[in-house]
Protein backbone atom coordinates (compact mmCIF):
# COMPACT_ATOMS: atom_id res chain seq x y z
CA UNK A 1 0.00 0.00 0.00
CA UNK A 2 1.10 3.31 -0.82
CA UNK A 3 1.90 5.72 2.20
CA UNK A 4 -0.80 8.41 3.03
CA UNK A 5 0.33 11.55 2.45
CA UNK A 6 -0.79 13.32 5.74
CA UNK A 7 -2.47 17.02 6.14
CA UNK A 8 -0.32 18.37 8.47
CA UNK A 9 3.34 16.92 9.95
CA UNK A 10 4.10 18.78 12.64
CA UNK A 11 7.82 20.57 12.06
CA UNK A 12 10.86 19.65 14.81
CA UNK A 13 14.23 21.15 14.80
CA UNK A 14 15.61 18.90 16.81
CA UNK A 15 16.43 21.45 19.97
CA UNK A 16 12.94 21.25 21.69
CA UNK A 17 13.91 18.90 24.00
CA UNK A 18 17.05 20.12 24.72
CA UNK A 19 15.64 23.38 25.64
CA UNK A 20 13.11 21.85 27.62
CA UNK A 21 15.80 19.68 29.14
CA UNK A 22 17.08 23.23 30.09
CA UNK A 23 14.05 24.40 31.69
CA UNK A 24 13.47 21.23 33.72
CA UNK A 25 17.33 21.19 35.26
CA UNK A 26 17.02 25.22 35.39
CA UNK A 27 14.66 24.95 38.93
CA UNK A 28 12.51 27.40 37.31
CA UNK A 29 9.35 25.47 35.39
CA UNK A 30 6.50 27.62 36.12
CA UNK A 31 5.52 30.32 34.00
CA UNK A 32 7.42 33.69 33.01
CA UNK A 33 10.89 32.68 33.05
CA UNK A 34 13.67 33.00 30.81
CA UNK A 35 12.44 31.52 27.65
CA UNK A 36 8.94 33.56 28.50
CA UNK A 37 10.87 36.09 28.21
CA UNK A 38 13.09 35.72 25.12
CA UNK A 39 10.14 34.82 23.16
CA UNK A 40 8.16 37.68 23.68
CA UNK A 41 10.96 39.77 23.88
CA UNK A 42 12.07 38.59 20.16
CA UNK A 43 8.27 39.16 18.78
CA UNK A 44 8.29 42.24 20.04
CA UNK A 45 11.34 43.34 18.22
CA UNK A 46 10.40 41.11 15.12
CA UNK A 47 7.14 42.58 14.69
CA UNK A 48 7.06 45.80 16.41
CA UNK A 49 4.25 44.48 19.19
CA UNK A 50 3.91 46.95 21.68
CA UNK A 51 3.48 44.06 24.42
CA UNK A 52 3.89 40.14 23.98
CA UNK A 53 2.41 37.45 26.32
CA UNK A 54 2.44 33.94 25.72
CA UNK A 55 -1.05 32.35 26.70
CA UNK A 56 -1.61 28.07 26.60
CA UNK A 57 -3.23 28.88 23.36
CA UNK A 58 -5.13 31.49 20.95
CA UNK A 59 -8.25 30.51 22.81
CA UNK A 60 -7.00 32.03 26.01
CA UNK A 61 -5.44 35.04 24.34
CA UNK A 62 -8.99 36.11 22.80
CA UNK A 63 -10.35 35.32 26.12
CA UNK A 64 -7.78 37.43 27.57
CA UNK A 65 -8.78 39.86 25.17
CA UNK A 66 -12.41 39.68 25.76
CA UNK A 67 -11.98 40.64 29.33
CA UNK A 68 -9.45 43.27 28.88
CA UNK A 69 -12.24 44.94 26.54
CA UNK A 70 -15.12 44.52 29.20
CA UNK A 71 -17.16 42.62 26.70
CA UNK A 72 -20.67 41.88 28.83
CA UNK A 73 -23.87 40.59 28.58
CA UNK A 74 -25.54 43.14 25.69
CA UNK A 75 -22.40 43.65 24.06
CA UNK A 76 -22.18 43.14 20.59
CA UNK A 77 -18.87 41.66 18.56
CA UNK A 78 -18.51 41.41 14.93
CA UNK A 79 -16.88 38.26 13.46
CA UNK A 80 -16.72 36.69 10.00
CA UNK A 81 -19.06 33.65 10.04
CA UNK A 82 -16.38 31.82 7.94
CA UNK A 83 -13.88 31.01 11.59
CA UNK A 84 -13.02 28.78 14.24
CA UNK A 85 -15.18 28.40 16.90
CA UNK A 86 -12.93 30.24 19.24
CA UNK A 87 -13.18 33.49 17.67
CA UNK A 88 -16.82 33.09 18.85
CA UNK A 89 -16.82 31.50 21.81
CA UNK A 90 -14.05 34.20 23.80
CA UNK A 91 -16.79 36.55 23.66
CA UNK A 92 -20.17 34.48 23.97
CA UNK A 93 -18.85 33.06 27.43
CA UNK A 94 -18.65 37.06 28.71
CA UNK A 95 -22.42 37.49 27.22
CA UNK A 96 -21.89 39.07 24.20
CA UNK A 97 -24.14 38.43 21.01
CA UNK A 98 -21.89 37.41 17.89
CA UNK A 99 -23.14 39.38 15.21
CA UNK A 100 -21.98 37.50 11.86
CA UNK A 101 -20.07 39.20 8.65
CA UNK A 102 -20.28 37.66 5.90
CA UNK A 103 -16.86 36.69 3.68
CA UNK A 104 -15.22 38.82 0.57
CA UNK A 105 -16.35 37.13 -3.12
CA UNK A 106 -13.29 36.36 -3.83
CA UNK A 107 -11.55 35.25 -0.78
CA UNK A 108 -12.14 34.18 2.88
CA UNK A 109 -11.37 36.85 4.94
CA UNK A 110 -14.57 39.88 6.35
CA UNK A 111 -16.01 41.82 3.36
CA UNK A 112 -14.45 45.30 5.35
CA UNK A 113 -17.03 47.11 3.12
CA UNK A 114 -20.09 45.01 4.22
CA UNK A 115 -19.50 45.76 8.22
CA UNK A 116 -20.67 49.22 8.82
CA UNK A 117 -24.24 48.23 8.25
CA UNK A 118 -23.81 45.49 10.98
CA UNK A 119 -22.67 48.56 13.53
CA UNK A 120 -25.40 49.57 16.36
CA UNK A 121 -24.90 51.59 19.90
CA UNK A 122 -24.05 48.32 21.18
CA UNK A 123 -21.11 47.16 18.88
CA UNK A 124 -18.04 46.44 21.27
CA UNK A 125 -15.80 44.93 18.91
CA UNK A 126 -14.88 43.85 15.22
CA UNK A 127 -12.62 40.61 15.45
CA UNK A 128 -11.54 40.26 11.72
CA UNK A 129 -9.33 36.53 10.95
CA UNK A 130 -6.55 36.85 8.85
CA UNK A 131 -7.33 33.53 7.64
CA UNK A 132 -4.50 31.70 5.85
CA UNK A 133 -2.85 34.33 6.94
CA UNK A 134 -3.39 36.74 4.26
CA UNK A 135 -4.43 40.12 5.88
CA UNK A 136 -8.10 41.38 5.81
CA UNK A 137 -8.52 45.21 4.60
CA UNK A 138 -7.24 46.90 7.64
CA UNK A 139 -7.21 50.14 6.66
CA UNK A 140 -11.19 50.49 6.02
CA UNK A 141 -11.76 48.02 9.58
CA UNK A 142 -9.78 50.51 11.63
CA UNK A 143 -11.45 53.60 10.28
CA UNK A 144 -14.73 52.51 10.78
CA UNK A 145 -13.39 51.69 14.66
CA UNK A 146 -11.85 55.11 15.36
CA UNK A 147 -15.20 56.86 13.70
CA UNK A 148 -17.61 54.23 16.00
CA UNK A 149 -14.78 54.22 18.98
CA UNK A 150 -14.93 50.11 18.55
CA UNK A 151 -11.73 48.15 19.81
CA UNK A 152 -10.09 45.85 17.40
CA UNK A 153 -8.88 42.58 18.33
CA UNK A 154 -6.97 40.40 15.21
CA UNK A 155 -7.81 37.15 15.39
CA UNK A 156 -4.10 36.26 13.75
CA UNK A 157 -3.90 32.85 14.65
CA UNK A 158 -2.94 31.60 10.97
CA UNK A 159 -0.80 34.78 10.28
CA UNK A 160 2.53 34.74 12.16
CA UNK A 161 4.92 36.53 9.82
CA UNK A 162 2.59 38.06 7.38
CA UNK A 163 2.33 41.93 6.43
CA UNK A 164 -0.34 44.61 5.60
CA UNK A 165 0.81 47.55 3.67
CA UNK A 166 -2.07 50.43 4.41
CA UNK A 167 -2.32 53.58 2.47
CA UNK A 168 0.42 55.27 4.14
CA UNK A 169 2.73 52.82 2.44
CA UNK A 170 4.35 51.21 5.79
CA UNK A 171 4.27 47.25 5.55
CA UNK A 172 3.32 46.31 9.51
CA UNK A 173 3.11 42.95 10.74
CA UNK A 174 -0.56 41.29 11.10
CA UNK A 175 -0.89 41.44 14.86
CA UNK A 176 0.54 45.30 15.39
CA UNK A 177 -2.08 46.93 13.69
CA UNK A 178 -5.36 46.27 15.89
CA UNK A 179 -5.49 47.40 19.62
CA UNK A 180 -4.98 43.32 20.49
CA UNK A 181 -4.49 40.69 18.73
CA UNK A 182 -4.50 37.07 19.13
CA UNK A 183 -1.70 34.32 17.99
CA UNK A 184 -1.65 30.29 17.90
CA UNK A 185 1.39 27.64 18.23
CA UNK A 186 -0.87 25.14 18.06
CA UNK A 187 0.85 21.64 16.02
CA UNK A 188 -1.26 22.75 13.00
CA UNK A 189 -0.09 26.13 12.49
CA UNK A 190 3.77 27.74 11.21
CA UNK A 191 5.34 27.69 14.43
CA UNK A 192 4.16 25.36 16.95
CA UNK A 193 4.41 24.75 21.03
CA UNK A 194 1.65 21.46 20.92
CA UNK A 195 -0.76 23.63 22.06
CA UNK A 196 0.18 27.35 22.84
CA UNK A 197 -0.34 31.15 22.05
CA UNK A 198 0.20 34.81 22.65
CA UNK A 199 -1.83 38.02 23.32
CA UNK A 200 -0.49 40.89 21.69
CA UNK A 201 -1.06 44.74 23.33
CA UNK A 202 -0.42 47.80 21.24
CA UNK A 203 -2.61 49.87 23.09
CA UNK A 204 -0.88 51.47 25.90
CA UNK A 205 -4.48 51.34 27.72
CA UNK A 206 -4.33 47.73 27.83
CA UNK A 207 -0.79 46.87 28.90
CA UNK A 208 -0.94 46.97 32.65
CA UNK A 209 -3.91 45.23 33.58
CA UNK A 210 -3.37 42.60 30.46
CA UNK A 211 -0.58 41.23 32.67
CA UNK A 212 -2.79 41.09 35.90
CA UNK A 213 -5.51 39.01 34.17
CA UNK A 214 -2.26 36.79 33.07
CA UNK A 215 -1.45 36.13 36.30
CA UNK A 216 -4.58 35.45 37.81
CA UNK A 217 -5.86 38.91 38.86
CA UNK A 218 -2.83 39.71 40.53
CA UNK A 219 0.10 42.20 39.93
CA UNK A 220 2.89 39.54 40.12
CA UNK A 221 4.59 40.93 37.06
CA UNK A 222 4.92 44.05 38.87
CA UNK A 223 6.21 43.16 41.92
CA UNK A 224 8.86 40.82 39.68
CA UNK A 225 10.18 43.75 37.91
CA UNK A 226 10.58 45.67 41.88
CA UNK A 227 7.76 48.16 41.21
CA UNK A 228 5.54 47.23 43.88
CA UNK A 229 7.12 45.58 47.64
CA UNK A 230 4.11 42.88 47.82
CA UNK A 231 1.45 41.39 45.29
CA UNK A 232 -2.24 40.77 45.82
CA UNK A 233 -5.13 40.36 44.30
CA UNK A 234 -6.48 43.38 42.02
CA UNK A 235 -8.27 42.56 39.56
CA UNK A 236 -10.00 39.84 37.51
CA UNK A 237 -8.25 37.21 35.72
CA UNK A 238 -7.02 33.35 35.15
CA UNK A 239 -4.19 31.03 34.67
CA UNK A 240 -3.32 32.04 31.41
CA UNK A 241 0.23 31.62 31.10
CA UNK A 242 2.08 28.38 30.01
CA UNK A 243 4.30 27.11 31.46
CA UNK A 244 8.63 27.05 30.35
CA UNK A 245 8.56 23.55 28.73
CA UNK A 246 6.22 25.12 26.75
CA UNK A 247 7.97 28.71 26.23
CA UNK A 248 11.42 26.26 25.85
CA UNK A 249 9.78 24.34 22.71
CA UNK A 250 9.07 27.49 21.48
CA UNK A 251 11.76 28.76 21.52
CA UNK A 252 13.57 26.19 19.21
CA UNK A 253 10.81 27.11 16.47
CA UNK A 254 11.48 30.84 17.11
CA UNK A 255 15.39 29.87 15.85
CA UNK A 256 14.02 28.45 13.28
CA UNK A 257 11.39 30.61 11.70
CA UNK A 258 12.88 32.01 8.63
CA UNK A 259 13.70 28.30 7.67
CA UNK A 260 10.59 27.08 8.06
CA UNK A 261 9.00 29.62 6.23
CA UNK A 262 11.41 29.79 3.29
CA UNK A 263 10.04 25.94 2.94
CA UNK A 264 6.42 26.63 3.10
CA UNK A 265 6.22 29.32 1.17
CA UNK A 266 8.34 27.38 -1.29
CA UNK A 267 5.75 24.42 -1.44
CA UNK A 268 2.78 26.79 -1.56
CA UNK A 269 4.59 28.62 -4.42
CA UNK A 270 5.04 25.29 -6.50
CA UNK A 271 1.50 24.05 -5.69
CA UNK A 272 0.06 27.26 -7.12
CA UNK A 273 2.11 27.46 -10.05
CA UNK A 274 1.31 23.83 -10.54
CA UNK A 275 -2.53 24.00 -10.28
CA UNK A 276 -2.30 27.24 -12.31
CA UNK A 277 -0.64 25.68 -15.14
CA UNK A 278 -3.61 22.69 -15.20
CA UNK A 279 -6.18 26.12 -16.18
CA UNK A 280 -9.11 24.06 -14.80
CA UNK A 281 -12.19 26.53 -15.04
CA UNK A 282 -13.80 25.20 -12.58
CA UNK A 283 -11.33 25.76 -9.80
CA UNK A 284 -9.77 29.24 -8.16
CA UNK A 285 -6.86 29.75 -6.96
CA UNK A 286 -6.00 31.32 -3.68
CA UNK A 287 -6.22 35.09 -4.12
CA UNK A 288 -3.73 37.41 -2.33
CA UNK A 289 -4.71 41.11 -1.81
CA UNK A 290 -1.87 44.07 -3.41
CA UNK A 291 -2.04 45.13 0.56
CA UNK A 292 -1.33 41.76 1.77
CA UNK A 293 1.86 38.86 2.09
CA UNK A 294 1.43 35.37 1.44
CA UNK A 295 2.94 33.47 4.75
CA UNK A 296 2.73 29.93 3.38
CA UNK A 297 0.20 29.05 6.55
CA UNK A 298 -2.31 27.22 3.99
CA UNK A 299 -3.08 26.11 0.12
CA UNK A 300 -6.53 26.26 -0.33
CA UNK A 301 -8.97 25.97 -3.68
CA UNK A 302 -12.37 26.92 -4.38
CA UNK A 303 -14.39 24.50 -6.13
CA UNK A 304 -17.86 25.42 -8.05
CA UNK A 305 -19.71 23.36 -5.73
CA UNK A 306 -20.01 20.79 -2.43
CA UNK A 307 -20.42 17.70 -5.09
CA UNK A 308 -16.72 18.70 -6.83
CA UNK A 309 -15.54 19.70 -3.67
CA UNK A 310 -16.39 16.24 -1.82
CA UNK A 311 -15.22 14.16 -5.26
CA UNK A 312 -11.96 15.86 -5.28
CA UNK A 313 -11.40 15.11 -1.67
CA UNK A 314 -12.04 11.88 -2.01
CA UNK A 315 -10.49 10.56 -5.32
CA UNK A 316 -7.45 12.51 -3.52
CA UNK A 317 -7.60 10.52 -0.71
CA UNK A 318 -8.18 7.24 -3.04
CA UNK A 319 -4.60 7.98 -4.00
CA UNK A 320 -3.55 8.59 -1.20
CA UNK A 321 -3.59 12.33 -0.31
CA UNK A 322 -5.18 13.55 2.89
CA UNK A 323 -6.84 17.16 1.64
CA UNK A 324 -9.60 18.39 3.68
CA UNK A 325 -11.92 20.71 3.58
CA UNK A 326 -12.82 23.66 6.35
CA UNK A 327 -14.99 25.84 8.61
CA UNK A 328 -18.56 25.03 8.81
CA UNK A 329 -20.06 28.67 8.95
CA UNK A 330 -20.54 29.68 12.54
CA UNK A 331 -24.14 31.10 11.74
CA UNK A 332 -25.03 27.38 11.04
CA UNK A 333 -23.56 26.07 13.73
CA UNK A 334 -25.92 24.09 16.39
CA UNK A 335 -25.08 26.31 19.41
CA UNK A 336 -25.55 29.24 17.63
CA UNK A 337 -27.95 28.91 14.21
CA UNK A 338 -30.73 30.17 16.90
CA UNK A 339 -29.33 33.04 18.07
CA UNK A 340 -28.25 34.29 14.09
CA UNK A 341 -30.45 36.42 12.68
CA UNK A 342 -31.54 34.71 10.27
CA UNK A 343 -29.20 37.33 7.33
CA UNK A 344 -27.88 34.55 4.67
CA UNK A 345 -23.98 34.51 4.40
CA UNK A 346 -23.56 33.66 0.75
CA UNK A 347 -20.07 33.58 0.40
CA UNK A 348 -19.32 32.08 3.79
CA UNK A 349 -21.70 29.40 2.98
CA UNK A 350 -19.83 29.40 -0.37
CA UNK A 351 -16.53 28.73 1.39
CA UNK A 352 -17.63 26.24 4.02
CA UNK A 353 -19.23 24.25 0.91
CA UNK A 354 -16.25 24.81 -1.83
CA UNK A 355 -12.83 25.00 0.15
CA UNK A 356 -10.61 22.37 -0.15
CA UNK A 357 -7.19 22.53 1.49
CA UNK A 358 -4.04 20.32 0.27
CA UNK A 359 -1.40 19.29 2.25
CA UNK A 360 1.21 21.52 3.49
CA UNK A 361 3.77 20.82 5.77
CA UNK A 362 7.81 21.44 6.35
CA UNK A 363 8.54 18.06 5.02
CA UNK A 364 6.36 17.63 2.26
CA UNK A 365 8.55 17.16 -1.25
CA UNK A 366 8.00 19.07 -4.26
CA UNK A 367 7.38 15.90 -6.32
CA UNK A 368 4.50 15.16 -3.74
CA UNK A 369 3.16 18.38 -4.95
CA UNK A 370 3.67 17.42 -8.50
CA UNK A 371 1.98 14.49 -7.69
CA UNK A 372 -1.11 16.00 -5.87
CA UNK A 373 -1.47 18.58 -9.22
CA UNK A 374 -1.25 15.60 -11.67
CA UNK A 375 -4.15 13.43 -9.35
CA UNK A 376 -6.01 17.14 -9.39
CA UNK A 377 -5.85 17.40 -13.33
CA UNK A 378 -7.38 13.76 -14.00
CA UNK A 379 -10.05 14.34 -11.72
CA UNK A 380 -10.86 17.90 -12.60
CA UNK A 381 -10.60 17.86 -16.31
CA UNK A 382 -13.20 14.85 -17.56
C1 LIG B 1 -6.09 27.70 15.28
C2 LIG B 1 -7.06 28.83 15.35
C3 LIG B 1 -7.59 29.27 16.58
C4 LIG B 1 -7.38 28.55 17.87
O1 LIG B 1 -6.07 28.44 18.27
P1 LIG B 1 -5.73 27.61 19.59
O2 LIG B 1 -4.30 27.96 19.86
O3 LIG B 1 -5.93 26.16 19.27
O4 LIG B 1 -6.63 28.06 20.67
C5 LIG B 1 -8.41 30.40 16.57
N1 LIG B 1 -8.71 31.06 15.43
C6 LIG B 1 -8.23 30.64 14.24
C7 LIG B 1 -8.58 31.43 13.02
C8 LIG B 1 -7.41 29.51 14.15
O5 LIG B 1 -6.95 29.11 12.96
Amino acid sequence: MKKLIPFNKPYLSGKETDYIKDAVNSGKISGNGKYTQKCQDFFEEKYGFKRALLTTSCTDALEMSAMLANIGPGDEIIIPSFTFVSTAIAFVRQGAKIVFADSCIDNPNIDASKIEVLITDKTKAIVPVHYAGVACDMDKIMELASKYNLIVIEDAAQAIDSYYTGKDNVKRALGSIGHLAAFSFHETKNIISGEGGMLVVNDERFIKRSEIIWEKGTNRSEFFRGEVNKYGWVDTGSSFLPSEIIAAFLWAQIENLEYIQNQRKKLWNSYYEEIKKLNISSLKLPLIPDYATNNGHMFYLTCSSLQERDNLISELKGNGFHAVFHYISLHSSDYYTKKHDSRILVNSDKFTECLVRLPLYFELQESEVMNIAECIKSVCEC
